[in-house]
């Protein structure tokens, strides 16, 4: 393609692609993508886009369209050139949109797509990851050798046009107003070789109608030069249909184009809120985590319309804890004539906030009930933004209490609820008892469970960094406080023993005694040694005192600079332990005392490596241990 002879080429200037943007171009061309096909879905989305951009601005400045064109997408194939138009009379680009949207890594996701590339050696869902990182357009150059993309900005009396083969630089020139879109953009591809197959009419409308199906714009196809155009998209809102008008396809569908994820939703919902005001929602629960679903810059997917006009993209219309949620609100309620900010800061949007919010949370609650297996993929992948809602939320509390499900020490899978666990306490026990921690499965060999398990006491064990947060500040469940177990008195002696279990015998006068000598000789960095109920096979365990926060919440205040100083935590020793004992009883006779303080620092070390944190002092700690393997062995003193 050379430059239209129209264009003063003087005026044309070449620019480098960044180098992202060229990097991603060479992987667009060079990899081969199961799925070619997706150029047509994002080529479409934007042009989709711009329509959409232009109808809102023309709320304020009618004059942009008044040529009275109504909004459509016009697809031609010229299977002689072998090239494929994608017109649209949207919003258009100015020279410097030109060269933003299409040039540049001002765009946040190019480097992101590459990142995800690299790290996950994806390339084989590379297609499917387009849509999420906002790339969508350089995909043209998985099947075109050369693009140009006419474009004039609505109300503007210039217009420009951008080519580039992908190879590295793009020439953006101006461009002819007679041969320029009216308003709008025109992408031409110049299909290579191994493309032609997207010049054939019938292929290319099936894609369109299975990619494209849902697209809130008209779109029509026009099969060869001079041909009538042929609508194959009718532009009609899949939201304002009725449910039985949808199928399921066309659900999925829209869900992909709303999400920009290939996988099934889990869930979708759709309905209409009659009453004090007026909207319809179509909501959908990805079936797949987002790859950025912990990341607190996430861009939101949901839609607000007023009347079919988009108003934003990006409506606060969720709690955070909700962010995996993808959907679309149209209201006639909501005044289109004032500002977006306006809109979302009126009453009405709050009031549709929060019956959409109560919406949502209620059907959760019935997917869990009705279909326990499902939600149990749904909490898989979203419980842990769900229990932010815990923290951050507290008036929802016990509405989410009824839908989340928990790792215990009797429940491994993580499927257990805590009317679960509150309708299996042991008889005396009073609270519902939890460990919290990085990593459930080292939670499992906690020493401080062994004292519940030896009573048949179920432990939750919460490994998500929010839940240290949420079950400090919950009173309860069920009347039933939750309990740290690495936190205060265990009091759990009056809980029977299940059979086979060690009972713990009470500390002798003996043991008594070696403590005190543990207390003295460890000094501050313990605020107490106390014989522990909760210990049957180890020696020792570090406990939070009674009141502040649990270890894991310390520890994690900590790391975030929130707390200035560590409370000191209470050694627990088992004083029926045979290493317990026959220290009571060396010290009783006076011998070895050397030996007895070497044994309370490691002591003490032991318990702090089995919390996952590191000793202290490792000179000190090394030096010890090997005094006690000398002794051992008999090789000195
Ligand atoms: P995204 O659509 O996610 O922003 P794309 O790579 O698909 O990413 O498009 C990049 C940008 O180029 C768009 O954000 C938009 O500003 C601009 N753009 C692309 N196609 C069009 C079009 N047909 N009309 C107007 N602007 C467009
Ligand atoms: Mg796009």
């Amino acid at each position: 393609m050379t430059a239209d002879a129209s264009t003063p080429t003087t005026e044309a200037r070449t620019q480098s692609f960044e180098a992202d943007v060229s990097r991603l171009l060479h992987l667009m061309v060079h990899s081969v993508y199961s799925d070619r096909a997706i150029f047509v879905r994002e080529l479409v989305s934007n042009a989709a886009d711009a329509c959409e951009k232009l109808r809102y601005e023309a709320i304020a400045k009618p004059e942009l369209i008044e040529d009275g064109a109504p909004f459509a997408i016009e697809i031609a194939i010229n299977p002689d050139a072998k090239t494929l138009t994608f017109s649209d009379n949207g919003v258009g680009m100015t020279r410097e949109d030109l060269t933003q949207g299409l040039g540049t890594i001002a765009r946040s996701g190019t480097k992101a797509f590459l990142d995800k590339l690299a790290a996950d050696d994806a390339s084989k869902e590379a297609a499917a990851l387009i849509g999420q990182f906002g790339i969508g357009f350089y995909s043209s150059f998985m099947v075109a050798d050369e693009v140009v993309v006419d474009t004039r900005r609505a109300g503007a009396s210039e217009a420009w046009r951008w080519s580039s083969d992908g190879k590295g630089s793009f020439t953006i020139a101006p461009l002819a107003l007679e041969s320029a879109p009216k308003r709008g953009t025109r992408v031409i591809l110049h299909l290579n070789d191994e493309a032609h197959e997207f010049a054939e009419p019938r292929r290319l409308e099936r894609i369109v109608r299975e990619h494209s199906g849902a697209v809130a714009v008209p779109i029509d196809l026009i099969e060869k030069l001079g041909a009538e155009k042929r609508r194959i998209g009718d532009g009609a809102a899949i939201w304002a249909k009725p449910k039985s008008d949808v199928t399921a396809e066309e659900y999925t569908e829209f869900y992909r184009g709303l999400s920009g994820q290939f996988d099934e939703p889990a869930l979708t919902l759709h309905w209409r809120a009659e009453g004090r005001h007026e909207y319809t929602v179509l909501a959908f629960i990805p079936g797949s985590r987002p790859f950025d679903l912990f990341d607190p810059a996430r861009k939101g997917r949901n839609k607000l319309y007023v009347r079919r006009v988009l108003i934003t993209e990006d409506a606060d219309l969720l709690p955070g804890w909700l962010r995996f949620v993808r959907l679309v609100v149209d209201s006639a309620d909501l005044p289109l004539n004032v500002s977006r900010e306006m809109i979302q800061k009126s009453d009405v949007f709050a009031a549709i906030r929060k019956g959409v919010t109560n919406r949502v949370v209620q059907e959760l609650g019935k997917l869990a009930e009705a279909e326990p297996e499902k939600f149990a993929k749904v909490w898989e992948h979203f419980g842990p933004v769900i229990k932010e809602g815990l923290y951050e939320d507290p008036e929802r509390r016990d509405g989410l209490f009824k839908i989340a499900r928990f790792i215990s020490t009797t429940h491994p899978a993580g499927d257990r609820t805590l009317a679960q666990y509150v309708a299996s306490l042991r008889e005396n026990q009073t609270a519902i008892f939890y460990l919290t921690g990085d990593d459930a499965k080292r939670l499992a060999a906690s020493p401080q469970l062994e004292g519940f398990k030896a009573r048949g006491v179920e432990v939750l064990l919460l490994a998500d960094p929010v839940d240290a947060f949420w079950v400090s500040t919950a009173a309860g469940f069920d009347g039933k406080p939750f309990k740290s177990v690495t936190q205060g008195a265990a009091d759990i002696k009056s809980i029977a023993l299940v059979e086979g279990a060690d009972a713990p015998a009470e500390a002798t006068g003996e043991v008594a005694t070696l403590f005190a000598f543990f207390k003295q000789t460890l000094g501050d960095e313990v605020a107490e040694v106390r014989a522990s109920d909760r210990l049957t096979d180890s020696v020792a365990c570090l406990i939070a005192p009674e009141f502040g926060p649990d270890r894991q919440l310390e520890k994690m205040l900590a790391a975030h600079g929130r707390i200035a100083e560590r409370m000191k935590p209470i050694l627990e020793v088992n004083p029926t332990h045979a290493l317990t004992k026959a220290l009571a009883g060396r010290f009783k006779e006076g011998k070895d005392k050397p030996l007895i303080e070497d044994a309370a620092w490691l002591v003490l070390d032991e318990a702090r490596l089995m919390e996952g944190a590191s000793v202290e002092d490792p000179p000190a700690f090394a030096a010890r241990l090997r005094r006690v393997m000398e002794k051992a062995l008999a090789i000195a003193g």
